[in-house]
């Protein structure tokens, strides 16, 4: 049977693809978006992001769609506060209300993007396996999914993640361990049920740092609190623990932060539910490829970074709705339209991704939480 042909394909319904989904049909211009998982409920998306306004903001405003962002944002999540081991609090920021970066639910933000397309852009339970060139004068390839079916397309757009199916079609780069590995729990209903961690955790982000180990968190528009120990050790450490046997794990984990303040500790120990590890990892700092017809990356499938500067989302945002932009701009010459998205994407996430490796060293640096808590000290308004 012929693959049916889609003269744009996106294939993953991240915040990048589905950002640049919506700035195409916006516009009149037909994609189809290809996603692995089963159906937009089928994962939840959890966590908090703050949306800078030079990207992921900038780019909501492309995509028509920052008036309803604003109706989402969790009111005080923009506060922020650094504090020691011993819950000693070294800096501490009210949400400025400015707007320069307030915080929304991951999952809300997904499904404000997911209701602005029209119901046949994306195509759930379409897991792509692979792809390759069919026609190099054209730059059309050949897209193959894990059920046997496939597609042709004129414009294969890679916005699959870190472990990307299409990045092998443009660069030999995979993503490498960062350094640090994070063990993930919440806690639900903080006010009420947790009451001494919700009151250190403060109404929005917290650095809680000493050197190789952090307690990094998040109070969430729900109530509840979204933690990550953060531990710099060997990429292989994470294997040590069995974290399917919770209570084994959360012992262990807890015994890391012996001396550290109750309502720290308390963050593993009165977690709910169990603990998820994972390993932080990023491509090569600079990462880019030779133009090839007929296909393009864009997100975490072109820069995955640590998440230090809270770039990646923004960043994938802001690639899908500069990379929309660049084809509404020369829809009839799409070369041209990949090469000048290119042209903008290789310095900004190069400069993206150093910040993140920057930040890393600074909240896992021998004198933390100093050095953060001085950073954010130098870059306060006078
Ligand atoms: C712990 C943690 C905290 C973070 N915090 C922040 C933060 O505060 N701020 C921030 O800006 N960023 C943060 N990030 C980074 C952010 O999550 C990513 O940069 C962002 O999600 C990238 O978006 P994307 O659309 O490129 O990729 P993804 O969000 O990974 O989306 C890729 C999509 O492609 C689909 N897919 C994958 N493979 C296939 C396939 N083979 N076929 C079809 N579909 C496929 C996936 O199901 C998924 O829906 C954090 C990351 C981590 C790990």
């Amino acid at each position: 049977m012929t693959p049916e042909h889609l003269p744009i394909c996106i294939v993953g319904g991240g915040l990048g693809g589905l950002t640049l989904a919506r700035v195409l049909t916006a516009n009149g211009i037909d994609t189809v978006v290809l996603e692995a998982e089963p159906s937009r409920h089928s994962r939840v998306q959890g966590g908090m992001l703050d949306i800078h306004a030079e990207s992921g903001q900038s780019a909501l405003r492309t995509a028509g769609l920052h008036d309803s962002f604003r109706t989402l944002v969790h009111p005080g999540g923009e506060a922020m506060r650094i504090v020691d081991r011993s819950g000693t609090v070294l800096r501490d920021e009210a949400d400025p209300g400015t707007f320069d970066r307030p915080e929304i639910d991951r999952g809300q933000l997904r499904d404000l993007l997911l209701d602005a397309l029209p119901a046949a852009t994306i195509r759930w339970g379409q897991k792509v396996t692979g792809a390759e060139p069919i026609d190099s004068a054209t730059g059309r390839h050949l897209v193959q999914l894990a059920d046997g079916r496939s597609y042709t397309t004129d414009l294969l757009i890679g916005a699959d993640g870190a472990w990307s199916r299409i990045r092998p079609l443009v660069s030999d780069a995979r993503p490498a361990y960062a350094g640090i590995c994070f063990l993930e729990v919440d806690l639900h209903d903080a006010d009420r049920r947790h009451p001494a961690e919700a009151a250190m955790m403060g109404g929005g982000m917290l650095f809680a740092l000493d050197g190789d180990l952090g307690v990094l968190g998040h109070r969430e528009a729900d109530g509840s609190l979204h933690v990550y120990v953060g531990h710099r050790c060997a990429e292989d450490w994470i294997d040590t623990i069995d974290f399917a046997d919770t209570a084994t794990a959360r012992t262990t984990v807890s015994k890391m932060l012996d001396g550290w303040h109750p309502a720290l500790r308390g963050m593993i120990e009165h977690a709910d539910g169990p603990i998820i590890p994972r390993r932080i990892n990023a491509l090569p700092v600079g990462h880019s490829w030779p133009h090839t017809p007929g296909v393009t990356l864009l997100g975490d499938a072109a820069h995955l970074m640590s998440p230090f500067a809270g770039e990646g989302a923004n960043l994938a945002m802001l690639d899908g709705a500069e990379f929309g932009r660049a084809i509404v701009a020369s829809p009839d010459d799409l070369e041209q339209a990949v090469a000048s998205y290119q042209e903008a994407l290789f310095p900004r996430s190069a400069a993206a991704a150093q910040d993140s490796a920057d930040s890393l060293e600074l909240i896992f640096a021998a004198d933390a939480p100093h050095g953060l808590a001085r950073a954010f000290a130098a870059a306060a308004p006078a």
